[in-house]
């Protein structure tokens, strides 16, 4: 169904690319015919100004055919997964893969630049658990992302305590004292059972607890852990798996005792010195108006970081490429920010933000994608009614005969949620989750919109791997990539060839 490799030689694009400056007006001439045509049919005109559509639509199909006509995104993100591994801000990974990718980006001909953002730097060391009673058994562990040692940097041992909710921990907190508590917290969507690993150790450690051990953030599990980011605490605080916690759980209920030996290194270091790579198309006629996307380059050190976000940062870099390998010349800049610190402290976007606060006005658009690199299906955004209706307009007209012309929904990523802050209609790329293939009605959202982010995170795949080490490059399909891709391009190229900036 979707457009493959057309095997058209490089020499026939060139000769069709040469004559594009004649083409164009003969598709401009046909786009205001048309136009003509179509106010007199009695049909509302869209929007977005039809002519503006007509002739963005040539261009969004030589878009779409070169996206889908090379893997070379999902070559680039398999090398960074495989090469430089996990990179959560403050290693050396990070850097290395940034200095990778920076002279990729270089080889391309695309105009690249850093800019300079101080990160946190929190390391795991040696970590692990043991059950001692009522049998032993190795616990799988993940220390939350800013979690302290274990005490004088020797194991702990204590009687667990397991609670299913932050209630449950009120009304027991004279028994939590001298523990290890347990939060065997069922999975209801993100945005919501995420509190329990962010504030699970500070709410224990108020009663008296010595640790906290929290259930994995996560619709499903086989045995995996699922660590992320905690609020400040003076108690240890790591994942386990939600096989685990039901089982300590099960064991308390029956009256058993269950006792933990518990040992963490993890540690802090002081900050250190980051980029945030930003990469641009410059604009032919108003260069100093923007449309950016992007995605984050780090991931959390135990994860390969493949979905999140390496998918989300490389699709943004593609499609930029495209754009740049077919000669187009957007009259506004396009932008990609490849952000740092997305996982611990936001510290990149919150730089961007500031640092280019002076373009907020002059920001078209911002999307971010970091909610998984599958089948999109279109975008979140949240903007003006005007705003959504020519955004409505596009997608129908350019990305519908690919399945990602959609606009629904109000969600947007954390990476822009500053630029938002500052007035720019931003948003998401969306897609279906990847379990359930084409299945329409299951778009993949990582944070509930309050209309049906429960059950889609509930059924999203995306949890299953979600910071574990489990996000591996073999999840991704090399066609979805191109696809991604090909969306983020299409919608970033036609909103920056608009008359004006989208209204706000
Ligand atoms: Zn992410």
């Amino acid at each position: 169904m979707l457009p493959h490799n057309s095997g058209e030689p490089a020499q026939v694009r060139r000769i069709v690319f040469a004559m594009w400056g004649v083409w164009r007006f003969f598709f401009l001439a046909m786009g205001l015919v048309a136009a003509a045509e179509w106010s007199q049919s009695g049909l509302a005109l869209p929007a977005a100004k039809k002519w503006d559509v007509l002739l963005a639509k040539s261009d969004a199909d030589s878009i779409i055919k070169e996206a889908f006509s090379s893997s070379t995104v999902y070559e680039r993100l398999a090398y960074l997964t495989d090469t430089f591994g996990p990179r959560l801000s403050g290693s050396t990974a990070l850097e290395s893969a940034l200095d990778w990718t920076k002279a990729q980006i270089e080889k391309d001909g695309i105009k690249v630049y850093e800019e300079p953002v101080k990160i946190p730097s929190w390391v795991r060391g040696r970590e692990y658990a043991t059950l001692l009673s009522p049998r032993t058994k190795n616990i799988r562990i993940a220390g939350l992302g800013g979690s302290i040692s274990t005490p004088n940097g020797k194991p702990l041992v204590a009687k667990a305590f397991v609670i299913t909710s932050f209630q449950d921990l009120d009304k027991s907190n004279h028994q939590v004292k001298g523990r290890i508590v347990v939060f065997n917290v069922e999975f209801e969507d993100y945005s919501k059972t995420v509190e329990y690993r962010e504030y699970a150790a500070a709410r224990a450690e108020k009663y008296g607890a010595v640790a906290a051990l929290v259930r994995s953030v996560a619709p499903y599990g086989l045995q995996t852990v699922h660590t992320g980011v905690m609020n400040e605490a003076g108690i240890p605080a790591a994942a386990i798996t939600l096989e685990d916690a039901k089982m300590f759980d099960r064991m308390q209920k029956r009256g058993q005792d269950v006792v933990i030996e518990l040992y963490m290194e993890a540690h802090t270091l002081p900050d250190r010195l980051s980029r945030n790579l930003i990469l641009e198309i410059p604009g032919s006629e108003k260069p100093e108006e923007l449309v950016v996307i992007g995605g984050h380059m780090d991931s959390w050190d135990i994860a390969d970081g493949a979905m999140d976000d390496g998918g989300g940062a490389f699709v943004s870099w593609e499609a930029l490429r495209l754009i740049h390998v077919l000669g187009l010349k957007p009259k506004r800049t396009m932008r990609a920010v490849l952000f740092v610190n997305e996982e611990n402290g936001s510290k990149g976007a919150i730089a961007y933000a500031k640092e280019h606060q002076h373009e907020a006005n002059l920001t078209s658009m911002a999307i971010e994608s970091d909610v998984g690199t599958f089948t999109p299906f279109g975008i979140s955004i949240t903007c003006s009614k005007a705003a959504k209706a020519i955004l409505t307009d596009l997608g129908q007209h350019l990305l519908s005969g690919i399945g990602s012309g959609n606009v629904s929904g109000t969600e947007y990523g954390e990476d822009v949620s500053y630029l938002f802050d500052q007035g720019v209609p931003s948003g998401s790329l969306q897609v279906l989750d990847f379990r359930v293939g084409n299945h329409e009605n299951n778009p993949c959202r990582g944070y509930g919109d309050g209309v049906s982010g429960g059950t889609d995170s509930l059924k999203s795949a995306y949890f299953w791997y979600h910071h574990t080490e489990a996000d591996t490059i073999d999840k991704l399909d090399p066609e979805q990539l191109q696809h991604c891709a090909a969306t983020m391009a299409v919608w970033t190229y036609s909103v920056a060839n608009l008359d004006s900036l989208l209204p706000r």
